[in-house]
């Protein structure tokens, strides 16, 4: 009874100094952004943002409406490198895969701070993006997602330049190409794995609330299936392999076990997106493929969804062949046409601090979350990276019907500038 009694005191005390550990930290990070936020020329920069505001809407526009497909991104890359440069960078580069990079050197140039957001969009080519405005709306894919985001990095530039904001670190802004899709982050892949470029902070901005900071990454595999065999007339050549037939077990049989899987561990997810195939009601389809998407917080749960689907698709593939009466074989083929790595910043990082206290000094409660951006690269990498807000007020992304207003969207400007600042150190 004692010995409980004294374990639950002992308890109680040890979260009450793990709480006031924390609460001291936050306090520690606080007041740090508070005193930042007081210095003449952030306050300058800040008011700046203000007044660029009717700019910072005439180029959102000016650049949404320059289409950047994925692998089209080049035109828009060259826009906003083009405005990069005016607006002061020390250098402005397009690089090997296209992502648009500017440089603004800090005092020691010790440390690499960069701030990123997406140039391509979900759209098709031909798509109109053409800028419509209701009342104080916007209107036009890919105007939130992401052409705000690059207006974001553009007007903190502007403000850093004419309130002559000087950082320790070096500053890259980073437009990136093939964020979205089938892109699988190329960009973002290629300036961590090839470039040669040393970075030790990341931020990005994708996302809506300036309140969110995902923190961590969602992992995804992603599959193209396709099964072949030699067609034929559905009456003359009955008994020959059927692709479709094959494929509609195979996505069976994957449900089935990708069902019980998912129900229990971490959260891990499955979508058979998209399939086809065939040619004609009488005729035994040549091909039959699928796109299937999977997804989780953990890299063992999506190796065994992964290996789940590959199962699946090679036991279609063998009880199609035993069916067959005539003809060549089946054939399976699966096409890798994404993955996306996990991982996780530890919410104690002092970035992660720095955004939770830049986003309570501008009255949100910040929100540690789960996503799949441009950050993912770094945080499966261990370098601090997060993924931040670009505010106002939006909505209908990857749709046609895409809005975005500008409902207090200077203060997502703010906020990015401030947690910048912040992680590159401002100059004494
Ligand atoms: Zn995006």
């Amino acid at each position: 009874m004692t010995k409980i009694k004294v374990s639950a005191f002992l308890f109680a005390f040890i979260a009450c100094i793990s709480t006031f550990a924390q609460k001291t930290n936050s306090d520690k990070y606080s007041t740090e952004i508070e005193k930042l936020s007081k210095q003449r020329n952030v306050q300058s920069a800040f008011e700046h943002i203000l007044l660029l505001e009717p700019q910072t809407i005439k180029d959102h526009i000016l650049l949404n409406e320059i289409p950047a497909p994925n692998l089209l991104e080049a035109k828009k890359a060259l826009k906003f490198a083009e405005l990069l440069r005016t607006a002061g960078a020390d250098s402005v580069w397009i690089d090997k895969v296209g992502n648009a990079i500017a440089l603004r050197k800090g005092t020691k140039g010790k440390r690499v701070v960069a701030i990123n957001a997406h140039i391509d969009t979900v759209f098709p080519e031909g798509t109109d993006v053409i800028v419509k405005m209701k009342g104080d709306t916007l209107y036009s894919p890919g105007i939130g997602d992401n052409t705000r985001g690059l207006m974001i990095l553009l007007t903190v530039l502007r403000a850093m330049e004419a309130a002559d904001i000087k950082t320790e670190a070096d500053i890259l802004f980073v437009g990136t190409v093939g964020e979205e899709g089938l892109g699988d982050l190329r960009g973002s892949k290629y300036i961590f794995n090839e470039s040669g470029l040393k970075i030790d902070s990341w931020i990005s901005v994708d996302g809506e609330s300036i309140g969110s900071i995902v923190h961590e990454a969602l992992g995804s595999v992603r599959y193209r299936i396709i099964f072949e065999g030699p067609g034929g007339h559905s009456w003359g050549a009955f008994g020959y392999v059927n692709p479709i037939h094959a494929l509609s077990a195979a996505i069976h049989y994957f449900d089935i076990d990708a069902n019980d899987f998912t129900k229990q561990g971490p959260k891990t997810s499955y979508n058979v997106g998209r399939i086809g195939g065939g040619t004609s009601i009488n005729s035994i389809p040549y091909n039959a493929w699928a796109e299937v998407d999977m997804r989780s917080e953990s890299s063992e749960s999506l190796d065994e969804i992964e290996s789940i689907l590959l199962k699946a698709t090679n036991k279609a593939l063998v009880e199609q062949n035993k069916m067959k009466r005539s003809g060549s074989d089946l054939k399976l083929q699966l096409i890798a046409v994404g993955k996306r790595p996990t991982g996780t910043i530890s919410p104690d990082a002092s970035l992660i601090q720095k955004a939770m206290a830049v986003a309570r000094f501008f009255g949100e409660e910040p929100q540690l979350s789960i996503g799949s951006t441009d950050a993912s690269i770094p945080i499966s990498r261990n370098i601090p990276a997060i993924t931040i807000g670009r505010g106002g007020k939006g909505g209908a992304n990857h749709s046609l019907g895409e809005w975005w207003i500008n409902k207090d969207g200077h203060i997502a400007i703010q906020y990015a500038l401030l947690v910048l600042v912040s992680e590159a150190d401002l100059s004494k």
